[in-house]
């Protein structure tokens, strides 16, 4: 086992690897930025390093600094959480050159995988079912109008080395290709430093389902069954459970070896997920595979009864997988809400500030990865995730009334934050009913909700926050408010958000 792991990364995930260290018996060594200087992670971890300014490419993406530090304080791996360097095969192969172990897949792995088009060729020679569209960059206007119009309209055009949601544009009629061909090139240059698009076939209504795979280095594969995240906004996902309410017990087994093929396909070990799109007739086609722990692996470990973390650190030591395939079974049903600090009532733009106060909720069933603790300062710098609010019971209809107790008891105290707008989709019909695709928050559905009497919900908390925000203003901290002062907008507060 290691000595000494080196978390490159911030937030929840920090949080997250290094109570798996500490559970392991190792040492974990934090890195902060100038906005993290107290950060939960920073304080939590058993030793904490400055690597920077507070923009990312000036720390958590400083790959040499990263590294150099590695070795100065003697950490034997590197975790990388997700985001940042968790997919960048440079970084993985410049650790194995400095003889510090990657704690993921292998830099020829995440190669393969990174590229959406290598990776739909690669699934179709191995018979995982693709999505219809091509596996090859579209050369030109000419070339795509051809193509599109024998795959039939609509279709999406999409970057071939995308992520986040970012650089997809889909095309219902002829007349808009070329202007969308241009807008996707120039999009997906900007945020991928690389322009190739490719096109796919846009599925109507379809689910997102997908499944968590495991290798280690001795050619062992085990799934984890599936989750399903289909509640999106803008491609993002913000809710999501295991298991799905749509997949059946036939359509698990063929979904799940479908998975571990295309794991086996790239010669993967570590935690992997392989995503897919699901019509309503349960056919279902390889999306993209993600060659790292997701965010919302909580789910798998609820069901599960297994903890991922620790097992990607004991695969990367190079020890067997700690189970086999026959001993997984799905225990019960788990959901999790991404909490952001962001304004549903204002196109969701980032509420960024000082959580005043910050209570998350506890109790039976209900499991909080924070990143963030009372005092924790929200910046423009990174994701404003706060946490991932994860409820777990023996059915789904329990574990949607845990979940929305949970959403219930939640005190976040000085920022806007989107606790209402979860509410209302956890607790919406169509949700409970699990009738649902990844379109059900789509304009329309927005455009109700923001016209509803809910919303006046969140209107009224970002007032209230509005003012908070004003009254800290005023302050340069919160720890200058006199005590009195702190106890009746605590107060204040408390009622809003209970
Ligand atoms: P990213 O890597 O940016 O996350 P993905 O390829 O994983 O992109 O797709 C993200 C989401 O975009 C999917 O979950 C789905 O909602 C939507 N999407 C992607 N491809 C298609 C498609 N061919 N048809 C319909 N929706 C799609």
């Amino acid at each position: 086992m290691f000595n000494k792991i080196l978390i490159a990364n911030r937030g929840e995930i920090a949080v997250r690897v290094i109570r798996a260290c500490n559970e392991l018996g190792i040492k974990s060594a934090a890195i902060y930025s100038d906005a993290d200087k107290t950060s939960l992670h920073t304080r939590m971890a058993d030793e904490s390093c400055y690597i920077g300014n507070s923009p990312a490419h000036d720390s958590y993406l400083n790959k040499e600094k990263i590294i150099r530090l590695a070795k100065d304080i003697g950490a034997d791996a590197i975790h990388p959480g997700y985001g940042f360097f968790s997919e960048n095969a440079d970084f993985i192969k410049a650790l194995e050159k400095n003889r510090i172990t990657f704690i993921g897949p292998s830099s020829k792995s995440v190669s393969l995988m990174g590229s959406k088009t290598e990776a739909r060729k690669l699934m179709d020679k191995n018979k995982v079912p693709i999505v219809p569209g091509t596996t090859e960059a579209i050369e030109s206007v000419k070339d795509g109008l051809i193509i599109s119009k024998e795959i039939g309209y609509p279709v999406l055009l999409k970057a071939a080395a995308g992520g986040g949601g970012k650089g997809m544009r889909k095309i219902s009629s002829s007349d808009e290709f070329e202007s969308a061909f241009e807008a996707t090139k120039r999009e997906a240059l900007k945020s991928f430093a690389n322009d190739d698009i490719y096109i796919e076939k846009y599925v109507e209504n379809p689910r997102h389902i997908e499944v968590q795979i495991f290798g280690d280095k001795h050619g062992n594969y085990v799934h984890l069954f599936e989750r399903e995240c289909s509640i999106q906004r803008r491609h993002q996902k913000i809710i999501e459970e295991a298991p799905s309410s749509f997949v059946d017990e036939l359509t698990r087994k063929k979904i799940t070896s479908a998975a571990v093929a295309a794991a086996k396909a790239c010669g993967y070990y570590n935690a992997g997920t392989v995503e897919f799109l699901m019509d309503s007739k349960k056919n279902f086609y390889f999306l993209e595979m993600n060659t790292r722990l997701q965010v919302e692996h909580p789910v798998t470990e609820l069901i599960t009864g297994l903890d991922l973390v620790k097992e990607q650190i004991s695969v990367a030591a190079g020890n067997n997988l700690s189970f086999k395939q026959s001993d997984l079974k799905i225990n019960g049903h788990a959901i999790e809400c991404r909490i952001y600090a962001e304004d549903p009532s204002n196109n969701f733009l980032p509420s960024t500030g000082t959580l005043i106060r910050y209570i998350p909720p506890s109790g039976p069933g209900v499991r909080v990865d924070s990143g963030f603790d009372s005092g924790s300062q929200i910046t423009v710098h990174y994701d404003p995730l706060i946490s991932k609010l994860v409820s777990w019971s023996d059915t789904r209809e329990s574990a949607i009334s845990r979940m929305l107790r949970a959403l219930s008891e939640y005190v976040i105290g000085g920022l806007i934050t989107n606790v209402s707008f979860l509410k209302i989709i956890i607790d919406h019909p169509s949700f409970r009913k699990g009738e649902f695709d990844i379109n059900f928050l789509n304009d329309e559905f927005m455009q109700n909700l923001m016209s509803q009497a809910d919303i006046k919900y969140i209107k009224e908390i970002e007032r209230v926050s509005a003012i908070f925000a004003a009254i800290l203003k005023s302050k340069s901290s919160i720890n200058k408010l006199h005590a009195g002062q702190t106890d009746s907008l605590n107060h204040w507060q408390e009622q809003m958000y209970e």
